[in-house]
C-alpha cells in the first residue's frame, strides 16, 4: 500500500482476457526506492504464448477491416482514457520503476502524445498512383498493415517505449503482441487496459514471461510478421539472429552513449542548466541520455564547475516524495552494473567526482568522471546510469573525432552558435538524432533510431508507421 494505491501485479491479456500466467516461475516486483518486494508477477508458459499467437492472427483478420478513420477515432479514445487514469499510472510506474512521479506524469503524457500521433497519421497512410506505361490501365501502390507483431518494450521508460509500438501497430491495422519488461508491469498493463476496450480481441495482448522464451517461440512463429526491440546491444543481436533466421523484419532500438559537444562560444549556464536535467533524468538510465561530454579546453574549469555544483545540489530520494529531483536506478543489477564500471574505469586512470546518496535502495549517486581516455571502460560501455565523462578538445574536428570513437550512434547534442560549426557537426556526427543548443532529440512526429550497435529503424514520425506497413504495387488492364 502506498498512498491512495494498492500495488497488485497484473495479469497477461490473453485474446481479450485478463488472466493470470500459468508458468512455474513467478518473479518479484521491487520498490527500487527502498528494494521492498511490492508483489510477485505470474510469467506465460508455452501455451499462454500459444494461445496469444492464435489470436493474435484472428485479432488481425478483425482489426485490418476497421477502416483507418474508426482505427484513428478508437485509439484516441483509448488516449483520452490514459489521459484520465495519468495519476493511477504514473503513481504504479514510481513504485516499480522508482523514478521521481513528476518523470513519471510527463512519461505517461508523452506515451499518450505518441499513440494520438500514430493514431492520426493512420488516416494518412497513402500509397500513389504511378502513370501507366499502356492505355487504359492503372499502376498502384498500396500501403498495408503488416501483419501480427512481436515487441519487446524494456523498463527505463516502459510505457513511452510500449506506446511507440503499440501506436504504431495499431494505427497501422496490425494486432501486436507486446512482452513488456517483467520488472515494471503494472503501469504498462494499466495503460494496455485504456486501449485494449477499444479493439477486437486478440488486437492488443500483453505477456510477461521468461524473456528468451516468450521471444524466441514469438519470432519462430509463422504467425509474427514483424519484430520491434528497444533494449541491450547483446539481447539486440541475439533477436537479430532469430529475426533473421526466420525472415522476419525487425527494428532495433539498442541505447546509446550521446556526446555533447560544448564548443567555446556556449553559454554555459544555460547548457548546464539543460544538460544536467536532461543528464540525470530517470537517474541516467535513458538511452538518449548525454554522456561524453566534450568541451573546448577554453572553457573546461568553468564548465566542469558549474556541472559539479549543479549536479551535487539534486535532491536524491524516494520518487514520492515532491522534492525528490532523481530516485534509484531501476534494480539492484543496475547499481551493481553502474558501480563496477565506476570503478573499473577509476583503476584505468579516471578521477572521480561523486555527489551523495541515499543508503536505502538501489540509490547511485550523481558521479562524473574526468581524465578519461577513449579506452576507458565508461567510454567503451553505456553506463545507463548517473554517470557522466568530460573530456577537452582543441578544435571541432578533434571533438568529432573524439565523439565518433564510439561503437553507439543514437543521439548527440551541440551547443554553439557558429553556423559553420552546426553545419559540420551536422554532417559528420555519427548519431540518429542531434539537438542543437538544445535536448529535444525524440517527439512523437519525427524518426528516433540509431546507428551503428544502436540499432536499425525508425520508431515515430512517417518512418516509424512505414515500419508497420507493407507495399505492394498492384497493375490493373481493362
Ligand atoms: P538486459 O540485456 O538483461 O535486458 C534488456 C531488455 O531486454 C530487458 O527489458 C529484458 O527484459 C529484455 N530481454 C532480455 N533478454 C531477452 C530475450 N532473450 N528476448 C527478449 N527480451 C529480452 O539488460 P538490463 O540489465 O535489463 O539493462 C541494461 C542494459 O540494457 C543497459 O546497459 C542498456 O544498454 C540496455 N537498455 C537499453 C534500453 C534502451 O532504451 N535502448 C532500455 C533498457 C536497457
Amino acid at each position: 500500500m502506498s498512498g491512495q494505491i494498492t500495488y497488485r501485479a497484473p495479469e497477461l491479456l490473453i485474446n481479450g482476457q485478463w488472466r493470470t500466467g500459468r508458468h512455474a516461475m513467478t518473479v518479484a516486483i521491487v520498490n527500487p526506492a527502498s528494494a521492498e518486494t511490492l508483489d510477485r508477477l505470474h510469467l506465460a508458459n508455452h501455451d499462454d504464448i500459444a494461445q496469444a499467437l492464435q489470436a493474435a492472427q484472428q485479432g488481425f483478420e478483425a482489426w485490418r477491416q476497421v477502416p483507418a478513420f474508426e482505427r484513428c477515432a478508437r485509439l484516441e479514445k483509448g488516449v483520452n482514457k490514459m489521459r484520465e487514469q495519468m495519476e493511477h499510472i504514473a503513481t504504479l510506474l514510481t513504485l516499480e520503476q522508482g523514478k521521481p512521479l513528476a518523470e513519471a506524469r510527463a512519461e505517461c503524457a508523452m506515451a499518450a502524445d505518441l499513440i494520438k500521433w500514430y493514431a492520426e497519421e493512420a488516416r494518412r497512410t497513402y500509397g500513389r498512383i504511378i502513370p501507366a506505361r499502356i492505355p487504359n490501365s492503372r499502376m498502384q501502390v498500396l500501403k498495408q498493415p503488416v501483419g501480427p507483431v512481436a515487441a519487446f518494450a524494456p523498463w527505463n521508460f516502459p510505457l513511452v517505449l510500449s506506446a511507440r509500438k503499440i501506436g504504431g501497430a495499431l494505427a497501422a491495422g496490425c494486432s501486436i503482441i507486446l512482452k513488456g519488461a517483467e520488472e515494471t508491469p503494472a503501469s504498462v498493463a494499466a495503460m494496455v487496459a485504456c486501449f485494449a476496450a477499444e479493439v477486437p480481441a486478440g488486437t492488443l495482448q500483453l505477456l510477461y514471461g521468461v524473456p528468451a522464451e516468450v521471444s524466441e517461440h514469438l519470432i519462430a512463429s509463422p504467425i509474427i510478421r514483424k519484430v520491434t526491440f528497444t533494449g541491450s546491444v547483446p539481447v539486440g543481436r541475439h533477436l537479430a539472429q532469430l529475426a533473421a533466421k526466420h525472415l522476419k523484419r525487425i527494428t532495433l532500438e539498442l541505447g546509446g552513449h550521446a556526446p555533447v559537444i560544448v564548443c567555446a562560444d556556449a553559454d554555459i549556464d544555460k547548457t548546464v542548466a539543460q544538460m544536467v536535467v536532461h543528464k540525470f533524468r530517470n537517474a541516467g538510465q535513458a538511452c538518449l541520455a548525454p554522456t561524453r561530454f566534450y568541451v573546448d579546453r577554453a572553457i573546461e574549469g568553468d564548465f566542469m564547475d558549474a556541472f559539479i555544483a549543479a549536479s551535487h545540489k539534486l535532491v536524491l530520494g524516494d520518487g514520492m516524495d515532491p522534492i525528490t529531483q532523481m530516485g534509484p536506478l531501476a534494480s539492484a543489477r543496475r547499481l551493481a552494473a553502474v558501480r563496477d564500471l565506476i570503478d573499473r574505469s577509476v583503476q584505468a586512470g579516471a578521477r572521480l567526482h561523486q555527489g551523495a546518496a541515499p543508503s536505502s535502495g538501489f540509490f547511485a549517486p550523481v558521479s562524473l568522471l574526468t581524465g578519461v581516455t577513449p579506452e576507458s571502460p565508461v567510454i567503451q560501455e553505456e553506463p545507463f546510469g548517473p554517470v557522466a565523462t568530460l573530456t577537452t578538445f582543441d578544435g571541432i574536428d578533434h571533438a568529432l573525432n573524439l565523439a565518433n570513437q564510439c561503437a553507439y550512434g543514437l543521439a548527440g547534442y551541440l551547443f554553439t552558435d557558429s553556423a559553420r560549426t552546426i553545419l559540420k557537426v551536422s554532417d559528420q556526427l555519427e548519431v540518429g538524432s542531434l539537438a542543437i543548443n538544445g535536448m529535444g532529440v525524440s517527439v512523437p512526429e519525427a524518426p528516433f533510431g540509431g546507428l551503428k550497435d544502436s540499432g536499425y529503424g525508425s520508431e515515430s514520425g512517417i518512418e516509424g508507421m512505414e515500419a508497420f506497413l507493407e507495399t505492394k504495387f498492384t497493375h490493373h488492364c481493362a
